[in-house]
C-alpha cells in the first residue's frame, strides 16, 4: 500500500488552491482528479476582494486584474427605472486594496492557479478518480484510486480532503447528509455580446414582475455574462438547448430594450441550496461545492471554496509538520461553517425575494424596495456593511484555538 500524508480529490478551484497552499508551506500531497485537465468552461465567473487578497499574498493578484476586468459599480433597474447605484469601489476603499468586483472565468482562474502549483514543482495526477474511501479514525484514511490505465492503487493517507464538487464521492462516501433543497426554476447563463442604451461596463441587475435577469461585464467589448431563470417551456423541442433557443424570451422578461449579439458559452443547470452538517469527519474533510453550494446569485460560489481551503491549509501544514495538535483542525468547521450557512441564508433569501411569484412579495419588490432601498443605501455604514458581505472581506473569524497556534502559523510562512 502506498502513502501519502495529504490525498486531495478533486482539482477544480477549491482543490487546486488548496494544493497551492499546501505546495507554499512545503507539505507533501497528492492531488488527484478523474477529468483530463483543468476546466474549459467559463462557469462562476465573479472574484471578489477577498479572494483577491489570497491572490495578492501568493503573487497571482496582478495577473489576474490584468486577465479580468473590474466592476467598480453596480445597477438595480425595477422595470425601466434605476432605483439604485452602488458604487463599489468608493464604498470599498477603506476596506480593501481591491475595491471592486473582478470579473475573471473560473477555466482562467483555474488556468492561473495550476501554473502556479507547476511553478512550485507540484502536479495534479489527472484521469485520476478516487473509486473508494474508508475512513479510519486513528491512523488517517484508505483511498482507492482508478488511473488512466485502468490500474487500482490502494493509497492509505494521513488526511484527506473532498474537493470533489457538488456530486462529490468523498462526501457520499463518508456518508456526511448534505441537507437541503432543490430550486424550482432552472438556471441558464449565457456569455455574450449586449446592445442596449445602458451604459455599459457595470454590474446590472434588471427586476421585473416575474423575475430577474443580471449583467455581469467581461473583458471584451459590450461581453457580458447573462444570468436569469430559464423561461418557462424555453426552447420548444430544441434537442440541445442555445441561448439563440431562448433569446426572445428572456428579452420578453425584461422591461429594457436589449439585443444579443454572438454567444461564447452557454449553459443551462438546476441550482440547489445544500450544506453538510460537518466540514470534518476523523480524518476527511469536505470543502468548495463538496461542502456547501447555493444560488449564483450573489458571485459567491467559487470564493467560498478558495477561502474554505486556505483556512484549512496552514492548520494542515502545521499538523502535518508535527507543529500543532490535530484538534487545531477542528477550528476549520468552527469558522468556515457558519460562512457557509450565512451565504446560504442571505443567497436563498435574495433569490426568493426577487423570484417569488407572491403577489404581496412582488408588489413589494417592484414598489416599496426602490424607496427603502434608496433611504436605507444613503447611509455610509449600511453601505460598508453591504460591502464587506458581498466581497467577503467581512467574513474573517479565528477562534481561540487559531489565536493560539497564531506564532507557529508566522514560522510557516516562507
Ligand atoms: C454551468 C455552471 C455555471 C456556473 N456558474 C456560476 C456562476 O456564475 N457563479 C458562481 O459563483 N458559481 C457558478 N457555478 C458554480 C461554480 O462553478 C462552483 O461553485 C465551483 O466550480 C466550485 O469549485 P470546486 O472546486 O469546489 O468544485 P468543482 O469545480 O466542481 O471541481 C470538482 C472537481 O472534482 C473532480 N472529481 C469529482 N469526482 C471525482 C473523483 N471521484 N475522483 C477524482 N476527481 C473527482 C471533478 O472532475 C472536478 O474537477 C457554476 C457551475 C456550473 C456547472
Amino acid at each position: 500500500m502506498s502513502h501519502t500524508p495529504v490525498l486531495i480529490v478533486g482539482a477544480g478551484p477549491t482543490g487546486l488552491m488548496l494544493a497551492c497552499q499546501l505546495a507554499r508551506h512545503g507539505v507533501e500531497f497528492r492531488i488527484v482528479d478523474g477529468k483530463a485537465g483543468p476546466t474549459r468552461e467559463s462557469r462562476a465567473l465573479g472574484v471578489q476582494a477577498r479572494t483577491l487578497e489570497l491572490f495578492d499574498a501568493m503573487g497571482i493578484a496582478a495577473e489576474a486584474v490584468t486577465q479580468g476586468r473590474a466592476t467598480f459599480a453596480g445597477n438595480i433597474y425595477v422595470g425601466r427605472r434605476r432605483v439604485q447605484r452602488i458604487p463599489l469601489g468608493d464604498i470599498g476603499q477603506a476596506v480593501t486594496p481591491f475595491p471592486y468586483l473582478l470579473i475573471l472565468e473560473q477555466s482562467r482562474n483555474e488556468a492561473l492557479l495550476y501554473q502556479t502549483l507547476r511553478a512550485a514543482g507540484r502536479d495534479v495526477e489527472w484521469q485520476t478518480s478516487l473509486a473508494d474511501l474508508r475512513n479510519e479514525d486513528a491512523t488517517g484514511a484508505v483511498a482507492t484510486l482508478r488511473h488512466a490505465d485502468g490500474r487500482s492503487e490502494t493509497l492509505h493517507c494521513d488526511w484527506l480532503v473532498g474537493c470533489d464538487g457538488a456530486r462529490s464521492p468523498v462526501r457520499e462516501q463518508l456518508g456526511l447528509p448534505f441537507s437541503g433543497g432543490t430550486y424550482e426554476n432552472a438556471f441558464y447563463v449565457a456569455d455574450t455580446r449586449v446592445d442596449w442604451a445602458l451604459p455599459h461596463g457595470e454590474l446590472t441587475v434588471c427586476l421585473s414582475s416575474e423575475t430577474f435577469v443580471v449583467f455581469f461585464p467581461m473583458p471584451g467589448e459590450q461581453r457580458y455574462r447573462v444570468i436569469g431563470t430559464l423561461p418557462r417551456d424555453a426552447g420548444g423541442d430544441a434537442p440541445v438547448l442555445r441561448f439563440e433557443d431562448i433569446e426572445a424570451a428572456v428579452r420578453a422578461q425584461m422591461d429594457i430594450e436589449v439585443r444579443f449579439g454572438e454567444t461564447a458559452w452557454f449553459s443551462s443547470y438546476r441550482v440547489h441550496h445544500r450544506c453538510v452538517e460537518r466540514l470534518r469527519a476523523g480524518h476527511c474533510f469536505v470543502a468548495g461545492d463538496a461542502a456547501h453550494v447555493h444560488s449564483p446569485v450573489g458571485a459567491q460560489g467559487m470564493n467560498t471554496g478558495l477561502q474554505d481551503v486556505c483556512n484549512l491549509a496552514w492548520k494542515l501544514a502545521l499538523v502535518v509538520q508535527g507543529c500543532a495538535r490535530d484538534d487545531l483542525l477542528d477550528s476549520y468547521h468552527a469558522e468556515r461553517w457558519p460562512v457557509a450557512q450565512q451565504l446560504l441564508k442571505t443567497t436563498d433569501s435574495a433569490f426568493q425575494f426577487i423570484i417569488s411569484p407572491n403577489p404581496l412579495v412582488r408588489a413589494f419588490r417592484l414598489h416599496v424596495f426602490p424607496r427603502i432601498a434608496a433611504r436605507v443605501m444613503a447611509r455610509p455604514a449600511v453601505r460598508k456593511r453591504l460591502f464587506r458581505v458581498i466581497s467577503q472581506t467581512g467574513f474573517i473569524t479565528e477562534t481561540a484555538a487559531c489565536r493560539k497556534a497564531r506564532a507557529s502559523r508566522r514560522r510557516l510562512r516562507r
